[in-house]
């Protein structure tokens, strides 16, 4: 093991887009846990886009990272030291670490996983909070009935492609907003959105063609051209379900200063007596966490629900990483794979598949790690 925790630091607050010198790297001496403590090895970090607002020292929903502070995010790592009796050198955990290698918890702070029933880092994703954002945001703001039509943005990423896939099963026609080609495509073909539109192009004129009866429910994870193209468009009792503006995230505090950005009219919000709504997952989501996750391990094994992730590899590859989540080029969930050996292999061969397929395909990894070690 390792005798020292490297550690990725918020340096200064940035001004717009994050930059690489807004990071700092350093390493320290592993701490020893004490009593009713554990050290946990990180195996997955996960990239969220809530990390932009976490680095302004602007008044939210949650406290700032202070300047000189480790980055802030959800891990999933395998206990290397425990004082705490519920928890055995190997287990595998989430809770929320930071960018590092290494972090010391109090046992009860942590969330058991079991790698037999999805691949660890899914519990970053489709079976973690993006996936619990989707599930509760669908049930509580969106309500989507059969037959509806439900539009959802930055689709191809961890959450919208939870929101799509729980949008078909509840019956609705499901259209996807992404960027490019080859994100629409995956929507279509591999996810079975109804329609994908790419936010690139014509993005007026696919609305019209993918959403002929107009739109029931949208889900917001975007703002800006995207919001303003899609509001004319909602449906009488429409619904809105304000997760995010990624957007506006980069620009917010500029913006602030030089007055709102342009914003879609909201005048027919009464004639068409609108929802819209906002929520933050961790207001009512952990407490439902349970049922959110048998449902969807239901889903996974049934073969009704697929993920995809984009494994970066390396702590030292998370800021980048990072900011190009802020300008769409990651692909499906953002998740940094902080080992090249188990952890790694867990991530890709589990990734795109539903769990039958998934544990099949670890089960592979497994036997030809086996074939490997014994050098058959
Ligand atoms: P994603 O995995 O979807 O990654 C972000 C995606 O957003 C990018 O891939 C890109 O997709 C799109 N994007 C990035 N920058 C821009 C931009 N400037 N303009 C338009 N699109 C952009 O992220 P998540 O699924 O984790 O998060 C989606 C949203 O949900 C975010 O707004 C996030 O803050 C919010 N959220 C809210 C929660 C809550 O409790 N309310 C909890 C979790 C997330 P593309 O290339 O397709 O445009």
């Amino acid at each position: 093991m390792s005798q020292t925790n490297q550690r990725i630091l918020l340096a200064r607050r940035p001004a717009g887009a994050p930059v690489p010198e807004d990071f700092a790297f350093d390493e320290v001496p592993l701490p020893s846990p004490a009593e009713g403590e554990v050290l946990v090895a990180h195996r997955f970090l996960s990239l969220d886009p809530y990390q932009r607002g976490r680095m302004d020292d602007a008044k939210s929903y949650a406290a700032p990272v202070a300047l000189g502070a480790v980055m802030e995010c959800q891990a999933v790592g395998q206990v290397a030291a425990s004082r705490d009796p519920r928890f055995r050198e190997g287990d595998w955990v989430v809770g929320g670490f930071g960018w590092q290698t290494h972090s010391l918890r109090p046992g009860k702070a942590l969330i058991p996983l079991e790698p037999a029933e999805a691949p660890p880092s899914t519990a970053l994703g489709v079976l973690g909070m993006p996936g619990l954002t989707a599930w509760v945001g669908l049930r509580d703001i969106g309500e989507p009935k059969a037959g509806e039509t439900l539009v959802v943005s930055a689709a191809s990423g961890a959450v919208g492609q939870v929101v799509g896939q729980l949008g078909r099963i509840a019956g609705c026609r499901v259209v996807g907003i992404a960027g490019g080609a080859a994100k629409c495509a995956f929507l279509r073909e591999e996810l079975g959105f109804d329609a994908a539109v790419d936010h690139r192009g014509d993005l007026a004129a696919g609305l019209d063609a993918a959403c002929p009866g107009g739109v029931d429910v949208y889900w917001e994870n975007v703002g800006g051209a995207v919001q303003a193209a899609v509001f004319p468009r909602l449906n009488s009792f429409g619904r809105m379900v304000m997760c995010g503006m990624i957007a506006q995230y980069n620009t917010a505090a500029g913006a602030a200063a030089q007055g709102a950005p342009p914003g879609p009219n909201l005048g027919p919000v009464v004639r068409k007596r609108l929802r819209i709504q906002g929520f933050i997952v961790s207001d009512t989501g952990w407490a439902r966490y349970p049922a959110f996750r048998a449902e969807m391990l239901g889903h996974i094994a049934a073969g009704r629900l697929r993920w995809k992730e984009d494994v970066v590899r390396g702590l030292e590859a998370a800021p980048a990483a990072f900011i190009g989540l802020l300008e769409g080029r990651n692909f499906g969930k953002l998740v940094v794979a902080l080992d090249r050996g188990q952890a790694d292999k867990e991530a890709t061969c589990g990734r795109h598949q539903p769990a039958e397929a998934a544990n099949a395909a670890r089960g592979a990894c497994r036997e030809a790690k086996r074939r490997r070690r014994a050098g058959v």
